[in-house]
Formats: structure tokens, C-alpha cells, sequence
């Protein structure tokens, strides 16, 4: 492993600094949030249910609740009553009656069917049936659903909407999720405006700091804006020594070779302890983490496209996982890689490239010039294809493995559907393919 003798700290491998990271990170404390506010968030303990469900048995049409013994062919029972949702039964339903029920009302005791309207005629105050009815047709019953005690949502899983409708359904007004960490985010250059008007010779609007808050919300923490910081030691002390206040502290440039690169010192300054200096991986080797107290200090480079991949790389996992995800790494996915590519020895290179399906197989092209300082490609990716340090040529038609981009998921998976599914099997219809019989090797009884 190569050693920085100047600095005494190691420059890890990619995988290296990742699960350095990870080791230095650890969940954050719990807290109680409204329910609607619980979405995306992740439960820190698990929720039980408090209670049975459905709590009593109820109709699941609107038709007429019955004996089902008593319906033989062309009987015409005597409609006894009525009960709507939210009403209950009034009087006993004798045996050869039935009595009117709409979806959701409570069965009477007596009764243990329910004929849906379509399958009766209504005359004269009587129901005659048009079908059989067997028993517990159209019934749900107490407690087939969730059992009391049973654990609806378990420690660690995100909340979606269906889960914030069953907590409601349960009556919980709060969840207990893991809290989420202020992220302060810096940028750092005296070249840096914030606006337009502002944009004099060799000046460039400061944008990392936007697509570094806007990755850091994404993922779910809370961004603090922190400004720039100007290329001087006072201007870096005061905004890095704000920015050790929070939980996360993300800075951008100022971390390469440049005579003014000034933030490893001022933050060693700042009794920062270094874990790791440079990575050695492309884009993205200038990247530094430390740590001072129970704060975390990302330092990534200045150019916007290497500091939003090192985000994605090294700073949305330790995010994750203070948040009490259980999966924080992207996973890779096999692809054929469409042309020859080479690379420099001595770091894993992190290609920008574009997903296509292509002969039953997921296919990365390049998605435009390499060079960090090339937004466009970025723009333009699906997915980033991990070179591995260990070798520099690589040729079209050999397998690599991928990462998704945000935003690529739906397409791609798609693709991997119709590698998997003929296309025969999706309907064609006006607005693209839909699914037809997706589930067919699952058993699926929805008499
Ligand atoms: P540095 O790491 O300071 O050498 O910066 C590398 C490159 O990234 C330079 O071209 C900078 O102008 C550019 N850069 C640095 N910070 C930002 C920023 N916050 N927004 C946009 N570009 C930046
Ligand atoms: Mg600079």
C-alpha cells in the first residue's frame, strides 16, 4: 500500500477508504417524529401491533350479508335490516334471512357470507340468489390480517407511504426513527462568486456547494450552508472552526497540491485527525476524511464533477449509515463494456458511462469525455464502471462492474426485466410496454 511519508497518513485503495469510513461512522441517536414526517426516515425500534386486524369481522362488498347454508338454488330470503360502515347490526338476522350490508360493516353474528349485489336480485323486499354461495364468501374475519403483537415494521426499514398507512391504521400518531445529521457544506477558492453579476475575469459561480446540499438532502440529512471560504488562513479557520460544530462537515478544493490549498493544514490545525489523505481512485483522489470528536470531516475536490462522485462514493454511505440504513453501498451490476478503454496504473478508475440493453445483456458506453472538468458526461450518465487499480487496458465485450447513477434505476431495471421476460410476455400497448404475466412461476390464488 502506498505510504504519504510527508504526511504520515496512508492514501488508501477505493474499497480501503470506504470501509474506513464505514468503521468511523456510527447510527445516531433515535428521536420521535410525526408520522407524516417519518417518511424515507428509518425505524430505530420495531413497531408491534397493538391490536388484531381487521377487529371484527366485516363485509368486503356491498351485497347482502347471509347463512350460507340457507341459500339453495332460487330461495328468496327476507332482507332484515341494514347495516352500513360505521353502523352495526340492530336486530338478529333469523335463520332463512339475510340483511342488506355495505363494504366494511360488521357481520352480524349469525351470519357468514356475503352475496355481492351483482350476484342477487332485490324484489320485493326479498333477495334472490343468482349463484351458490359458499361459506365465508366475502367475509374479512377478525384478525386474519395482522395478529396482536405482531411486528408491523421492524428496526431499520425505511418508511413508505404503505407503512405510514398502516401505522395510522394502528393509531400511531409518531414514529421512532434515527436522527438525522447536519451536514455543514463549504466551499472554498478565492476564483468562487455567488452570482451572476459577480462574475469578473477568472471568476466561476460556485456550484458545488448547491449539488453537494442537494446530494446531501437527497439522502435523506439536513444541509447547512456554509459559504466560501477565501483562499487565506483566516477566512479558512473561521468557516472550517463553524463548520466542526456539526455533525458532518463537507468541504470542497482547496485539497490537492496547489500552493493555496489550504484545508488539510488549517483543519490539521484545527486538531482534525486525518484517517486518510487522497484515495486512489479517479475522479476523486484528492478526497480526505478526518475526524475531530464525534465530527466528520469530508474534504473532496474542487471540481465539481470528481467532488459530487466522491459524494457519491465515500459521503452518502457514512450518511446512510448514521441514519440507520442497512444497505449504504451502491451495489455494482455486471455490464459489457462497448469499447477498449485504458487507464493510468496505480488507481481504480471510476468511468462515466451510459446503460443500453443490448443482446440479453446490460451494455456501458462511455457517455462522453472522461476529464473531470467534463459536466456534460456526468449529465449524461446512467452509471459509473469501476476499472480496477490492478490492471490499465481493458477491451470492448469484457464484463465490468457498474453502478448506478440516481435517476438510471427505472430504465435500467427495465432492461433487466426484458433480458429476463421475452418480450412476448409484455402487452404491447400505445404508451410503451406493460406486464402482463410477470408472476407466472408465483402461485397466486385471487378468487
Ligand atoms: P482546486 O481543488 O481548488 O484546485 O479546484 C479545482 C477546480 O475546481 C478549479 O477549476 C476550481 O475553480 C473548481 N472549483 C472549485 N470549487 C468550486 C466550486 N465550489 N464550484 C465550482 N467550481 C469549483
Ligand atoms: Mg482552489
Amino acid at each position: 500500500m502506498p505510504f504519504n511519508h510527508q504526511k504520515a497518513v496512508y492514501t488508501p485503495s477505493f474499497d480501503e477508504a470506504v470501509r474506513l469510513i464505514l468503521d468511523a461512522v456510527s447510527q445516531r441517536d433515535s428521536e420521535s417524529v410525526p408520522l407524516l414526517d417519518s417518511l424515507g426516515r428509518v425505524t430505530a425500534v420495531d413497531v408491534p401491533a397493538p391490536w388484531s386486524t381487521p377487529r371484527y369481522d366485516n363485509s368486503a362488498m356491498d351485497g347482502f350479508a347471509v347463512r350460507a347454508p340457507d341459500c339453495v338454488p332460487g330461495a328468496a330470503l327476507p332482507i332484515r335490516g341494514y347495516v352500513p360502515a360505521g353502523g352495526t347490526p340492530t336486530q338478529p338476522v333469523g335463520p332463512g334471512c339475510a340483511i342488506k350490508i355495505m363494504t366494511g360493516a360488521p357481520m352480524p353474528d349469525s351470519c357468514d357470507a356475503v352475496v355481492p349485489f351483482e350476484a342477487a336480485e332485490e324484489m320485493n323486499g326479498a333477495v334472490r340468489l343468482k349463484k351458490p354461495v359458499s361459506p365465508r364468501q366475502h367475509v374479512r374475519f377478525r384478525g386474519e390480517d395482522i395478529g396482536a403483537g405482531d411486528v408491523i415494521i421492524s428496526e431499520g426499514h425505511i418508511i413508505r407511504p404503505v407503512d405510514i398507512g398502516v401505522l395510522a391504521s394502528f393509531g400511531n400518531k409518531t414514529v421512532v426513527v434515527y436522527k438525522r445529521p447536519n451536514v455543514a457544506v463549504l466551499s472554498t477558492g478565492d476564483e468562487l462568486v455567488e452570482n451572476a453579476e459577480d462574475l469578473g475575469p477568472g471568476k466561476v459561480l460556485d456550484s458545488n456547494r448547491w449539488a453537494i446540499a442537494a446530494a446531501v438532502r437527497e439522502c435523506g440529512a439536513i444541509p447547512v450552508m456554509l459559504g466560501i471560504a477565501r483562499d487565506d488562513r483566516q477566512s479558512h479557520r473561521e468557516k472550517l472552526q463553524d463548520g466542526l460544530h456539526v455533525d458532518v462537515l463537507i468541504t470542497s478544493a482547496g485539497v490537492s497540491a496547489g500552493d493555496r490549498d489550504l484545508v488539510r493544514e488549517i483543519l490539521a490545525e484545527l486538531d482534525v485527525r486525518p484517517v486518510f489523505r487522497g484515495v486512489r481512485v479517479k475522479p476523486g483522489s484528492p478526497t480526505c476524511f478526518g475526524l475531530r470528536g464525534s465530527t466528520k470531516v469530508f474534504s473532496l475536490p474542487g471540481n465539481p464533477v470528481a467532488s459530487l462522485i466522491a459524494f457519491e462514493e465515500f459521503v452518502k454511505p457514512a450518511l446512510l449509515k448514521m441514519m440507520g440504513h442497512q444497505r449504504v453501498l451502491n451495489p455494482f451490476l455486471p455490464a459489457v463494456l462497448a469499447s477498449d478503454v485504458r487507464k493510468s496504473p496505480g488507481h481504480a478508475k471510476l468511468l462515466r458511462v451510459r446503460l443500453e440493453q443490448r443482446e440479453g445483456m446490460l451494455s456501458a458506453w462511455s457517455a462522453g469525455k472522461q476529464d473531470t472538468g467534463m459536466q456534460k458526461t456526468l449529465l449524461r450518465a446512467d452509471a459509473l464502471a469501476l476499472l480496477p487499480e490492478g490492471r490499465v487496458s481493458f477491451a470492448a465485450g469484457e464484463i465490468v462492474s457498474v453502478q448506478l447513477l440516481n435517476g438510471a434505476m427505472a430504465e435500467v431495471i427495465e432492461g433487466v426485466l426484458l433480458c429476463i421476460a421475452p418480450i412476448s410476455s409484455y402487452g404491447a400497448t400505445e404508451t410503451g410496454a406493460a406486464r402482463s404475466d410477470m408472476t407466472s412461476a408465483v402461485k397466486i390464488d385471487c378468487a
